[in-house]
């Protein structure tokens, strides 16, 4: 294989990534495009910019809908998420099974360490796990 021939399928590949993200999280008819024509780098889908890494993690472990722009947004609230794509996707549903009531003991879904009250949960997982928060659910419009 050439140079060339090398790059060819590297740059396709990514372009069919690109796609099938936006099939599957944008019905397929958001503008799409590399920034500074770096196939590859960071794509931009709509109004968000998504680099390969975040579009992999999100095939590869099947994020839905929620998870995919969850994490997005808490991203750019905190400016920088301590935990990663992928344990965020493997612990979403955890986290939106956690009991919501305040008289009942809670239980971290990541370590299991047990809380009284959900705002002490809440810093915890904030301040151990790096996730916004268990009792505010962001919305998100696309
Ligand atoms: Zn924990």
């Amino acid at each position: 294989m050439t140079k060339q021939q090398t790059i060819d399928q590297y740059e396709s590949a990514c372009n069919a990534v690109l796609d099938k993200i936006n099939n599957l999280y944008f019905e397929g008819e958001a503008d799409i495009d590399w920034v500074g024509d770096e196939i590859g780098g960071t794509a931009t889908i709509a109004d968000y910019f998504f680099n390969m890494d975040y579009m992999m993690t999100a095939l590869r472990h099947n994020a839905s809908e929620k998870q995919f722009f969850g994490y997005y947004d808490e991203q750019l609230e905190k400016g920088g998420a301590k935990m990663n794509f992928k344990n965020y996707i493997k612990y979403y549903e955890g986290f939106n099974k956690v009991n919501k009531s305040k008289t009942e003991d809670v239980t971290c879904p990541i370590c299991n360490m047990k809380f009284t009250y959900l705002e002490y949960l809440d810093s915890h997982i904030f301040n151990k796990h790096g996730f916004l928060s268990v009792t505010t659910k962001s919305s998100h419009q696309h």
